[in-house]
């Protein structure tokens, strides 16, 4: 049975220097993002086993591991498409508005997503949401994959601020690959997203905006 499947990158290893290594995206790739798609397509089989077995004395552990695994496989497969060799520049269009309206401007959105991605203590990303409750934008600083997310949230453009995604490249400078992705940033793709869910509402009656 098909579950989780590595998706193919979108372009080659080398497209995106001198801004992200070829060997980074190698191995962010092919193992770290296999692994999480590995990860969790062995915690499903874990939980038919438990059913099975009716048997749920590591269900907390086996949760903890789908959220982790199945997270990570979201995030990095969005974060691939969030990125091109014709990328950098800035939002256009409806997504520019809605930056505006709920960031005052793109440069405050830029300080406050590029803040959100550098500041995380441990493994985690900086990440654009679209929040379904209110109808806007906002900022999250995702640890690990998963946690302290916002419910309903649905992420438009993440940046991944683990060690594998810039250590081999940066060593010690992380701020300067978050100064370096905003050049490979494909605000086509984001834009994309942002249509596709903009209509979607949590609870109608409290939309705010939209
Ligand atoms: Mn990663």
């Amino acid at each position: 049975m098909t579950k989780y499947a590595l998706p193919d990158l979108p372009y080659d290893y080398g497209a995106l220097e001198p801004h992200i290594s070829a060997k980074i995206m190698q191995l962010h790739h092919d193992k770290h993002h296999k692994t999480y798609v590995d990860g969790a397509n062995q915690t499903l089989d874990a939980l038919t086993d438990a059913r099975e077995k009716n048997d749920f004395a590591r269900i907390a552990a086996l949760e903890h591991q789908l959220a982790f695994h199945v997270s990570g496989h979201v995030l990095h497969s969005i974060f691939w498409k969030n990125m091109s060799p014709n990328g950098g520049g800035e939002a256009t269009g409806a997504l520019a508005s809605a930056i505006d309206r709920d960031f005052g401007g793109f440069a405050k959105f830029k300080q406050q997503l590029t803040k959100a991605a550098a500041t995380c203590m441990g493994s985690g990303w900086g990440a654009l949401m679209f929040d379904t409750l209110s109808g806007r934008l906002i900022t999250t600083q995702i640890h690990d994959h998963e946690s302290q997310t916002v419910q309903g949230g649905l992420p438009l453009l993440v940046l991944d601020a683990w060690e594998h995604a810039w250590y081999l490249q940066y060593l010690n400078e992380k701020t300067k690959f978050f100064d370096a992705i905003w050049n490979v940033l494909n605000w086509k793709d984001v834009a994309e997203r942002y249509e596709r869910v903009r209509g979607v509402s949590l609870i109608p009656e409290q939309k705010a905006v939209g």
